[in-house]
């Protein structure tokens, strides 16, 4: 069957995560078209492997296109979210680091456009907040302890992900605690620990490598492309 190419805008396209996707967009051309790719400062190129490259003080003048995918930084979130909303196409975001007020100008525009916000991008880690929203409910009483592990780089803790896997454990009636351990290059793990009298159940995620979060995101993307206006989580998409 003959599909139009989806139309995507990259936003934060120099970064380690545009790159990422420009990288793997570019493998399946048959079904994404990258038709802009926008960086904080002027690009060095403005073509680079076929794809129009602009600075992002020149967003108004996008072509036209389906759905964004920003991982930028909080202070170019503002302008690829009016955008999307201007020209009714979907947002897929994963800059964190967002206001509270950026968060609710989201909520707004998800009257109106479709899209997916969120602090971690791997299918694997939107299975495992169901699974751990689930076990939650399942043992009542139990500890519930989630740890995460990442490079000694990172700053913030605990991390997005863990908060967010913590939600789910709070939806289902637990009350987590958190630990964080930052040693060498660990990309990111999560535990999730669920401790009853004389058993212990652990659910793990493991990221080996940074493309899971481009390869969840172009999903999103993809997914996004066929819904009506709405705030969707990446769990959501993968139920179908
Ligand atoms: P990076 O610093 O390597 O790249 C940032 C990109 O944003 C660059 O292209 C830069 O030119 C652009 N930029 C900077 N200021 C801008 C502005 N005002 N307007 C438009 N673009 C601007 O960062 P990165 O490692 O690629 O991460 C980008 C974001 O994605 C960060 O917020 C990071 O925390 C987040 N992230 C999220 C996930 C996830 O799964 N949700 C995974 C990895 C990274």
């Amino acid at each position: 069957m003959n599909q139009t190419p989806l139309r995507l805008l990259i936003h934060g396209a120099s970064g380690r995560m545009g790159q990422a996707l420009l990288r793997l967009a570019a493998e399946h051309t048959d079904t994404l078209n990258v038709v802009g790719a926008y960086t904080g400062r002027a690009p060095a190129q403005r073509v680079v492997d076929g794809i129009p490259h602009f600075a992002a003080k020149e967003l108004h003048g996008a072509p036209p296109f389906d759905v964004a995918i920003d991982f930028s930084l909080p202070e170019g979130f503002d302008a690829i979210l009016a955008l999307c909303v201007e020209r009714g196409a979907g947002l897929v975001s994963g800059t964190t680091g967002i206001s509270q007020a950026q968060r609710e100008a989201l909520d707004a525009a998800a009257k109106a456009i479709p899209l997916v916000w969120a602090s971690n991008f791997s299918l694997g880690v939107a299975v495992l907040d169901e699974l751990v929203e689930r076990a939650a409910q399942a043992l009542a009483g139990w500890d519930c302890d989630i740890v995460e592990s990442h490079h000694t780089r990172k700053l913030d803790a605990p991390s997005g992900t863990a908060l967010t896997l913590g939600a789910a454990a709070g939806r289902g009636g637990a009350t987590p605690q958190y630990a964080s351990l930052r040693a060498g290059d660990i990309v990111g793990e999560h535990l999730v620990q669920f401790t009853g009298l004389g058993e212990r159940i652990e659910l793990v995620h493991r990221a080996t490598n940074r493309d899971i979060f481009a390869r969840g995101a172009l999903f999103a993307a993809r997914q996004l492309g066929q819904r009506a206006p709405g705030s969707y989580r990446v769990r959501d998409l993968l139920n179908g």
